[in-house]
């Protein structure tokens, strides 16, 4: 089983899924959205890469890069 990093399209938050999921919830804003809709981060993470992951993109340097990916999208 892998997992997709997801950011929340409604408050940017991230939050890793199983790559066959359809909708997910948003912990931070409670809101449900389909993972079409949600940007994808990375794709294929094994399950034990996955809070690793989390936690570098919730740190400074992972902001920058997500930052540099989307740019003004990102409202978190
Ligand atoms: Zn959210």
């Amino acid at each position: 089983m892998t997992y997709l990093i997801v950011m929340c399209p409604y408050c940017g938050e991230i939050r890793a899924i199983k790559e066959n999921q359809k909708t997910a919830l948003c912990y931070k804003c409670g809101r449900r959205f389909r993972t079409l809709n949600a940007r994808i981060v990375m794709r294929s993470v094994p399950s034990n890469k996955v809070v690793e992951i989390i936690k570098y993109l919730k740190t400074r340097k992972g902001r920058e890069l997500l930052l540099q990916t989307w740019g003004r999208e990102i409202n978190a």
